[in-house]
């Protein structure tokens, strides 16, 4: 069997463009577009390049875009008050705090003052408890991107047994919840496995759909995979450095969780590393904006 490749690049498209037709439709009925800031807190490369793929996604959406960037000596007590600004700022539908923050800033201080109606991370303890008792908002943006690839893939995961490698708090813990509701693309029997299950690979055998976010690289093999499930690889591991033949330039050799060559010759279906989960998250966060005006606009 060789599985169908799950094209998240792809998806992506197909979710950009619906938002884009969306805020159209908006800004001709009530004047107004979705409202982004980002704040960046120093010159983290990693996080300017995220940073940077986000301004350009809100730009061709529509989206009304901030990048406020900040000095790596910020106070905590300044961060909160720009926070509160926003907090205020009517045209503003979603804040987003670039992550890691400077080790003199509580993180989790600058995270909770969000307004939660702007909280489009999905990480704020509201919308946390809300995404357990089934009432969710604003989904994270990495599961919320998971659970689209499946719908949209026509995976089924109603009745499905669903085995989740990893329990951070901004992967495995969200995605384990939002399968385990009832409802469109979850009403699954799910199974969270970490780093003191006793037998890894029993629970991954009897996996439909397998979602691995544990950030070790080529953790599961082919062997722990049941012919023709889904597996969902989240896992991005950086394992080299080459060459760029379109420019030239030194880029990193990503590699995911899975041993994608041999475990497309057993499931059914399986995402890639690069261009599987990778590209859904930023895509996701734009929705969660849009959702945001909605929700604010009530339509
Ligand atoms: P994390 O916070 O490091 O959590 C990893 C989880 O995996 C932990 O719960 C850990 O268990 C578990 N784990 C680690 N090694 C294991 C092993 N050998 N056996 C069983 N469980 C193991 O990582 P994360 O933030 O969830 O990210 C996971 C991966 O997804 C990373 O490669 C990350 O880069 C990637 N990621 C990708 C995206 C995206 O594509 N947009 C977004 C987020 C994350 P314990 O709790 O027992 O330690």
């Amino acid at each position: 069997m060789t599985a169908k490749i799950i094209s998240g690049t792809e998806i992506r498209e197909q979710i950009l463009e619906e938002i884009a037709a969306e805020v159209k439709e908006i800004k001709a009925k009530h004047g107004i577009v979705p409202g982004l800031v980002t704040i960046l807190v120093g010159q983290n490369p990693a996080s300017i390049s995220y940073v940077t793929l986000k301004i350009k996604t809100a730009n061709q959406l529509g989206f009304h875009e901030i990048q406020d960037n900040q000095s790596p000596d910020i106070s905590e007590a300044d961060l909160l008050a720009l926070i509160d600004k926003y907090n205020k700022d009517d045209s503003i539908h979603g804040i987003l705090v670039q992550l890691p923050l400077p080790k003199h800033i509580d993180e989790k201080k600058v995270l909770n003052a969000i307004d939660p109606d702007k909280d489009v991370d999905g990480f704020h303890p509201v919308n946390v408890g809300k995404l357990m008792i089934g009432e969710a908002v604003f989904l994270p943006c990495t599961p919320a991107g998971i659970q689209q690839l499946l719908i949209r893939s026509g995976v089924k995961t109603s009745g499905a047994e669903v085995v989740v490698v990893g329990r951070s708090n901004i992967v495995g813990k969200p995605i384990a919840n939002m399968m385990l509701q009832k409802g469109k693309g979850a009403n699954a029997t799910v199974t969270v496995v970490h780093t003191a299950t006793r037998d890894l690979a029993f629970h991954c055998q009897r996996a439909d759909i397998l979602i691995v976010a544990a950030g070790v690289p080529g953790l599961v093999k082919p062997e722990w995979i049941k012919p023709g499930a889904c597996v969902i690889d989240v896992g991005v591991n950086r394992v080299g450095e080459k060459v760029s033949e379109k420019t030239g330039q030194k880029i990193a050799i990503l590699k995911g969780d899975v041993d994608f060559d041999a475990a497309k010759q057993v499931a059914g279906w399986i995402t890639p590393v690069p261009g599987g989960v990778g590209p859904m998250t930023i895509t996701m966060l734009m929705q969660n904006t849009l959702k945001s005006l909605k929700f604010r606009l009530g339509v």
